[in-house]
């Protein structure tokens, strides 16, 4: 089968073809509909993250049941299923409560998920270790859910943690519209009644916020007009939350800014940034946070938004073999929501 794979950080994945996995006990094999191609991608492959390849990538994942190993049971083939991506040792605290993303065991384990550490769903099939990882889709489209798991449950589970600050009289400031932005501004109008304002450097992203609803959009590459227009909509107490979905020094700089007291900066990105501390700044009771991925629950629950039409991943897709290309588009930020890949 065709499939992409990461080899080490500064070479492009390559297209290669490999075997179909065949499932070993407790393990389901999935027919690929369609693999995000996420952002966390481009670090992996441009700097270094760690994981040690080759191995095939896509850690947003959605498909088909096509085996059942020994001893599965309760699925069958052809269910719709969506892959919930980390995938941790199954039995820490953490992953007991269904947050293997926080598994106090992933430096043993040797991988992160599918598509970080051992092989994913850029592949016409995947493996999926253990039957827990699957959730049922029903009627959702397979290639448009497959970026939920990701896209949509990452900024899901940060929004989530800001919920009690998210009032009627807060605002709260997105930055970074991509693929993770352009669901989290869904999911804050779906969820929150909080004033809305959504910050890119790209224009394009911009309006595609201006699309989904967000009436306050910002050029954030005048840091300094960007805090003012932020200081204008909030008021005197600040942005109650700001979610940072770049996670850039610029980004986090501009977040440190505008937040006010008790209130919440979620740095999401990976961009390298550096949060500095000196009395007052970040403001007095600001939460800082770096949330990662999110709990199977809170999988169920994006799924959930979803199936009653209340969120809509945006997809542009491609067919496999043009991966290389799709990644230069996403690093030169020439996609429009989510990049899906469909063998
Ligand atoms: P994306 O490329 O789809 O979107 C990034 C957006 O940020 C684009 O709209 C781009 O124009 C904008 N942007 C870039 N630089 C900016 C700047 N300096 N100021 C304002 N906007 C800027 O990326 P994505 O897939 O949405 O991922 C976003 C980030 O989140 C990546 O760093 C990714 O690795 C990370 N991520 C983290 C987690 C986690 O669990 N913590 C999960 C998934 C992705
Ligand atoms: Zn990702
Ligand atoms: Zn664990």
């Amino acid at each position: 089968m065709k499939a992409v794979r990461f080899v080490r950080t500064g070479q492009p994945a390559e297209i290669v073809d490999i075997p179909k996995p065949m499932p070993g006990p407790g393990e389901v094999l999935l027919k690929i509909a369609g693999a995000g191609v996420c952002h966390s991608d481009l670090h992996i492959l441009d700097e270094d993250l760690g994981l040690k390849g080759p191995f095939v990538l896509g850690h947003e994942n959605a498909g088909w049941v096509a085996a059942l190993g020994l001893g599965v049971k309760d699925w069958k083939e052809g269910d719709a299923v969506a892959v919930y991506g980390p995938w941790g040792c199954g039995h820490c605290h953490s992953c007991q409560r269904s947050s293997e993303n926080y598994c106090h065991n992933h430096a043993s384990l040797g991988t992160m998920g599918g598509g970080l550490g051992s092989d994913g769903g850029m592949a016409e099939y995947m493996l999926v270790p253990s039957a827990r990882q699957l959730v049922a889709l029903d009627d959702l489209d397979p290639v448009l859910a497959a970026p939920l798991s990701d896209a949509a449950l990452t900024p899901y589970h940060a929004i989530k943690q800001a919920l009690p600050l998210l009032t009627p009289d807060a605002t709260v400031v997105v930055i970074g519209i991509g693929g993770l932005g352009h669901m989290a501004v869904q999911l804050l109008q779906a969820l929150t009644p909080a004033t809305l304002v959504a910050g890119d450097i790209d224009p394009a992203k911009l309006e595609h916020a201006r699309a989904l609803g967000v009436s306050h959009t910002l050029d954030t590459r005048d840091a300094d007009a960007a805090a003012e227009a932020i200081a204008a909509i909030a008021g005197p107490r600040g942005a109650a939350v700001v979610l940072d979905f770049v996670g850039a020094q610029a980004t986090v700089d501009l977040g440190v800014r505008v937040v006010g007291r008790d209130s919440r900066l979620s740095v999401v990105g990976l961009g390298g940034g550096v949060v500095q501390y000196a009395a007052n700044q970040p403001p007095y009771g600001c939460q800082v946070s770096v949330p990662y991925w999110g709990s199977r629950t809170e999988l169920l629950e994006v799924i959930a938004l979803a199936r009653a039409g209340r969120i809509r991943s945006e997809v542009e897709t491609f067919p496999l073999e043009q991966a290389q290309d799709v990644y230069q588009r996403l690093r030169e930020g020439r996609i429009r929501g989510r990049a899906v890949l469909v063998p």
